[in-house]
């Protein structure tokens, strides 16, 4: 599948529940495919940034399925960890404010609260349940892609917050947005 399979905001379906899947079915196979290949894709036409995840409602498919890279820091490292119907059973840790970025949302990054440590619970690919300690960075981004499967965005975190919007300039620096003129009334972002 290609990145232009990746749906972006104002499509409303970002903003909707998925729901429960059965692991281990043909179908789920083959989404967990088209995710790993749009990802890809997606990444391949970036400079400046990795895929470091997707749930499947970034492709249209309102299903609690997300994909996680399993190495953040080597792009040559192109797999990527399953889990089906995952939930968060604990937070632990402190709540930090770091960057997110978002392939459903073109341009627009931001500092986004999240806790520093969770607990998950999820099913394997071969339907076998997993459990899992998440911190740092794998932390945050497994709490991105739950939110997904719960109809929420990253901004909906900090929509109130004028100094946690940034876009990536040319050469991959984060530089900041303008709340007033560019996100707080723009209906791509809130419709
Ligand atoms: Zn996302």
């Amino acid at each position: 599948m290609k990145k232009e399979a990746i749906i972006t905001l104002p499509n409303p379906h970002l903003r909707q529940k998925s729901v429960r899947v059965s692991p281990h079915s043909e179908s789920t196979a083959k989404l967990v495919a088209d995710m790993t290949s749009a990802a890809l894709d997606w990444e391949d036409s970036r400079p400046h940034e990795i895929s470091a995840a997707l749930a499947a409602v970034q492709i249209d498919t309102l299903e609690r399925v997300v994909i996680i890279r399993s190495d953040f820091d080597d792009k040559a490292h192109r797999e990527f960890t399953v889990l089906i119907n995952p939930e968060i059973i604990k937070y632990e840790g402190d709540v930090v404010a770091d960057y997110e970025g978002c392939l459903s949302i073109k341009n627009v990054y931001g500092k986004v609260p999240r806790h520093t440590k969770i607990r998950v619970k999820a099913l394997s690919e071969d339907g076998s349940e997993v459990r899992l300690k998440a911190e740092g960075f794998l932390a945050r981004v497994i709490q991105h892609e739950i939110d997904h499967t719960n109809g929420i965005v990253f901004i909906d975190h900090i929509q109130d917050q004028p100094d946690a919007f940034f876009t990536l300039d040319d050469s991959g620096e984060l530089q900041p947005l303008d709340y007033d003129t560019v996100i707080k009334d723009n209906d791509e972002l809130w419709a």
